[in-house]
């Protein structure tokens, strides 16, 4: 099914997940066994996979001789949604990304989505972190987002990159990101929003918002999308605090604000940071419930022991 679709037929509020992929030569068995607790306690109606760039660098070899490598450190996400629809029957969300990919290899990797039967993606554009600088695309690449969101609406048409007569359609919901505190290269919320609503003009079916750790961003930002005339599902994404160092990486990485009273109550007791981390995703997740929300999109990365402490909690409420 659609994810549009789960949210559309949902009485109660849809709780999903999002997973890494494992590190190059690590084990798929290391992700069923986190999968398999998940879908224990929750049967999820759709898990998302994210999707990395490729680095390129130079390497010298013994005799001198220079040559271009390009690894990509965690590959494998199609497959892994492959794995998970054939494993637990639920719906994998791969995310796919414009940056250091061309166009051509968007639609090939979606024309493989489509013949795995697989009809969900989040459209991303991914970051250049600098050493995707010589990946050599020469501008054949989707720059923004939206894009991308533009060339999966072209297939859903049956339009791809040339002409094919009689070209088969695809049928994908496309999901897209946004961002309670705004992204981190937009001047403010506004210009951020407007850049949002081009995604769903183009097409994308409903936004999952990146990580944020007080509701009132939340809250505001869906006010603010609505009065741009977004009216899709905003579903709100949480990742667990559960360590101390997570005061300064979140916002690093994230760039994002962690409050006052959050950031003292982590400083003030460092080892039980785990515990009070779930204790305030608890009170952040139940508020979020009770306020109507269409779900909730746990980041669990590797372990999802803390996003099921909190999801028992709301369980018994
Ligand atoms: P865009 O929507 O393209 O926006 C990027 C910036 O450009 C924004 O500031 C926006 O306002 C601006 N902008 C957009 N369109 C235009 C335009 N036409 N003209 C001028 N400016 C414009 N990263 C990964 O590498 N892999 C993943 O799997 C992944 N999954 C993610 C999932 C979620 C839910 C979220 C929130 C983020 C994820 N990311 C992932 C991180 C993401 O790649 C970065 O946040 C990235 O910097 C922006 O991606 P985007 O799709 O929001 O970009």
């Amino acid at each position: 099914m659609k994810v549009i679709e789960h949210y559309n037929k949902a009485t109660e509020p849809l709780i999903s997940f999002e997973i890494i992929p494992p590190k190059r030569g690590g084990s798929v068995q290391s992700v069923f066994d986190s999968l398999d607790k998940v879908v224990e306690t929750v049967k999820p109606p759709f898990i998302d996979v994210t999707y990395h760039t490729a680095e390129a660098h130079i390497e010298e070899l013994p005799d001198g001789t220079l040559r271009r490598v390009v690894r990509r450190k965690r590959p494998g996400t199609i497959g892994l949604c492959a794995a998970i629809k054939h494993r637990y029957d639920i719906d994998p969300v791969p995310h796919l990304i414009c940056e250091g990919f061309s166009k051509e290899e968007s639609e090939d990797a979606l024309i493989e989505l489509n013949y795995l039967g697989i009809h969900n993606v989040l459209a991303i554009r991914g970051d250049n972190t600098g050493s995707q600088i010589s990946l050599n695309l020469n501008g054949t690449e989707n720059k923004y987002a939206v894009d991308l969101v533009k060339q999966i609406q072209n297939m859903n048409q049956g339009i791809y990159l040339e002409d094919i007569i009689n070209a088969e359609p695809t049928d994908f919901c496309v999901g897209v990101a946004g961002y309670p505190e705004k992204h981190f290269e937009a001047p403010n919320l506004d210009w951020d929003i407007k850049n949002l609503k081009r995604k769903v003009d183009a097409g994308a079916d409903y936004i999952v918002t990146q990580m944020f750790y007080d509701n009132k961003a939340y809250f505001n930002f869906v006010e603010r999308c609505k009065n741009h005339g977004i009216d899709v599902p905003i579903v709100p994404g949480l990742k667990i605090l559960t360590t101390s160092r997570h005061l300064k990486t979140l916002p690093k990485f994230f760039h994002l604000n962690i409050p006052d009273e959050f950031t003292a109550a982590v400083d003030s007791d460092p080892d039980n940071a785990r515990n009070i981390g779930i204790e305030w995703a608890r009170q952040q997740s139940l508020e979020l419930m009770e306020s109507g929300v269409p779900g909730i999109h746990y980041y669990i990365m590797g372990d999802p022991q803390p996003a099921l402490d909190v999801i028992t909690f709301l369980q018994k409420k």
